[in-house]
Formats: structure tokens, C-alpha cells, sequence
């Protein structure tokens, strides 16, 4: 294990931002991205009427990189983010960013920021956020003649530090997070605006989290706020949603996969809210916590439940994806990326 130069108290960290000592930066300009550069300061000056504050021409990723016990650093699949961030950049009419330049991007600014990844055994991670910005003036709504691309990191803990415990969920019943054929598949930054109102609200009756039906029917799950919809069902089946108005998780897709290595049958389809009393264990999924189980669900006037204790399917999960990320299990689908 490498000293602890920074003094950081790795078992109380949480999910907050922090300073580091760096950050990339590259810039496009006249159709080419410069070659980027690595800076200490955490701010950035812009034009009062930069695309990205006016018009939300803003896309972001999130990933992680684990430490492992012989002190090498690997990121989790960074060839999707980067795949997925110039799915979203094509939608709201950002440059492309090239595979090579987004993968030497992450390698750089973890190359810069080693001291802040958590040791192995901590638990924690280097959490990984790449940004793409009109960063241009323009008063008329068009896209941005500048953008830049910008990746920083912060030391993140382990979500679960007595243990995964469940949580309670509530129906979004009078906002929508995404429109049928919207931007509810692509990591735009104003999804997120959009999700604030009801987030607050629900927190205020005492649910941290949020399950959204597709706003066109409002029947069918969609997703949580800011996490893909797992459910298993009594006999065992993993189940998710097959809907264009969610994003494509990439902890989902690893979980499917993990799924079927494990031997349980995996189905993408539509789910109808009525089916939701019928499910075994329920969990949200996203990187930054894998899986949260939700304990309880309420729709209307009704309440479903699904145990005080994570459920053993989804544990099995849970345990098998960190055993890969931090190395105890073995890669056989070379996820992992050593920096
Ligand atoms: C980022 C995100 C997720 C989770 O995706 P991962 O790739 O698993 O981190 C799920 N839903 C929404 C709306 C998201 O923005």
C-alpha cells in the first residue's frame, strides 16, 4: 500500500466533491481538439454567453478506477463512456471526441492524480467525471463554436459502510423525467435539472429515491432518477426494462452479463407498474453505488415491499461486480483497464 501523502481519511469519505491536483482540459476549435493539458486550478472562465449555461448544450459521464491489492490502478470499461458521451454529443450537437483521446484523457488525469486513489481495502474508488461544454458565445439557439472537454476525479468511499441496506422508493406521480423519443437516453446534464423538483419533494416525505413510469402511458417502469430499474422475480429472474427513454446503464449491462454467467435467466422487456407487487428483491443500479435494494415502494395509496435486508439475488450481484472491480474475481470479460 503507497503512504497516505495526502492525509486523507479514506474511510470517511462519502460521495463529495474534493480538490485535487489536477484536471484535463482540451479545447475544440475550428473542427480539431487540442492536445489537452493538465491544470491545478479547479476553475474555468467562460463567456457570459457560453452555450452550455444558456441552451444546456452539456453532456457528462461518470466512471471509476479501483486500486487493487498489488497497488495497480484499473478503470472500469471506459470504451462505453466514451462510446455513450458521443452518443449524447451527436444528439445535442457536440463534437465528436475521438475513443483514443477520451481513453488518454482518463489514463492522464488518474496518471496526475494517483495519491487520491483509494487504497485497496479501503473500499473507496477514484470516481471519474468527464465533461463535454459549449463553452462558445452565442445569443442565437445554435450549437457552440468552441467546446471543451474537461475530466476530473475525486476519491469517492464505499456507499455502504455498515452494510447494503435498502432504502424506500416512491412513483413519480406528477412529473416526468423523459419524453418518448426525448433525451431520456442520452447523459445530457438538463435531465438532471428536470429530475431537482421531484427529487426534492419525495426526500421531503422521506424518499431518497424516485421511480419514474414512462411518461407516455404512465403503465410501464421506466427507470430511477438517476439509476436503471433491476427486478427479480420469485422464481429468479432478473428483469429489466427495454424502453428508449431510459439511459443504457453500464452497471445494468455488466449486471446482465453477471447475470447470465451466474446462470440466472436475464429478460429485457417491458414491465407494467401492476407487476411491481410480484417482484422477489427490487434494486436501482449506477456506478456510483452499484446497487441500492429498495426496501419498500409506493405508488398512490399503495405500499410494496421487499424485505429489510438486501435480497440474495442482488447480493450475489453486488458482491461479484466489486469482486472484479477490485480484483478478488476474476475479469473473464476484460472490463478492467490498468492505468
Ligand atoms: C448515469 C445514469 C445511470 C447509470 O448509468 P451507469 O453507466 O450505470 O453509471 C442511470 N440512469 C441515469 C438517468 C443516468 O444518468
Amino acid at each position: 500500500m503507497t503512504a497516505n501523502k495526502k492525509n486523507i481519511d479514506w474511510g470517511g469519505l462519502g460521495f463529495n466533491y474534493m480538490p485535487v491536483d489536477r484536471h484535463i482540459r482540451y479545447t475544440w476549435e475550428s473542427g480539431k481538439w487540442n492536445s489537452g493539458r493538465l491544470l491545478k486550478k479547479d476553475e474555468i472562465t467562460l463567456p457570459i454567453a457560453a452555450t452550455c449555461l444558456h441552451y444546456g448544450q452539456a453532456c457528462f459521464e461518470g466512471l471509476k478506477a479501483f486500486c487493487w491489492r498489488d497497488g495497480t490502478v484499473r478503470v472500469f470499461r471506459p470504451e462505453e463512456n466514451s462510446r455513450r458521451i458521443n452518443s449524447t454529443a451527436d444528439h445535442i450537437q457536440c463534437p465528436e471526441i475521438p475513443e483514443k483521446l477520451f481513453l488518454d484523457a482518463i489514463k492522464r488525469v488518474i496518471k496526475a492524480n494517483l495519491d487520491y486513489v483509494p487504497p485497496y481495502g479501503t473500499k473507496g474508488s477514484l470516481y471519474i467525471r468527464p465533461l463535454l461544454i459549449g463553452t462558445g458565445a452565442g445569443i442565437g439557439v445554435g450549437p457552440s463554436n468552441r467546446y471543451d472537454f474537461i475530466v476530473l476525479v475525486v476519491p469517492v468511499g464505499n456507499y455502504y459502510k455498515e452494510g447494503i441496506s435498502p432504502v424506500r422508493a416512491i412513483i413519480s406521480e406528477d412529473y416526468d423525467r423523459a419524453a418518448p423519443k426525448g433525451t431520456g437516453h442520452i447523459k445530457m446534464s438538463g435531465n438532471y435539472a428536470a429530475s431537482l423538483k421531484q427529487a426534492a419533494l419525495a426526500k421531503k416525505q422521506g424518499f431518497p429515491i424516485v421511480l419514474y413510469p414512462d411518461a407516455k402511458t404512465r403503465s410501464c417502469v421506466d427507470e430511477f432518477g438517476t439509476s436503471n430499474f433491476i427486478g427479480i422475480t420469485r422464481s429468479g429472474v432478473y428483469v429489466t426494462p427495454s424502453s428508449d427513454t431510459i439511459l443504457p446503464s453500464v452497471t445494468n449491462k455488466s449486471l446482465m452479463q453477471i447475470a447470465a454467467d451466474l446462470g440466472i435467466p436475464v429478460e429485457r422487456r417491458e414491465i407494467s407498474l401492476e407487476e411491481l407487487p410480484e417482484f422477489a428483491e427490487i434494486g436501482a443500479c449506477g456506478t456510483a453505488v452499484i446497487i441500492t435494494p429498495i426496501g419498500e415502494l409506493v405508488f398512490k395509496t399503495r405500499i410494496f415491499k421487499y424485505g429489510n435486508e438486501c435480497g440474495h439475488v442482488l447480493r450475489r450481484l453486488y458482491d461479484r461486480l466489486t469482486g472484479i472491480q477490485f480484483g478478488e474475481e476474476p475479469d473473464t470479460h476484460k472490463w478492467l483497464r490498468k492505468i
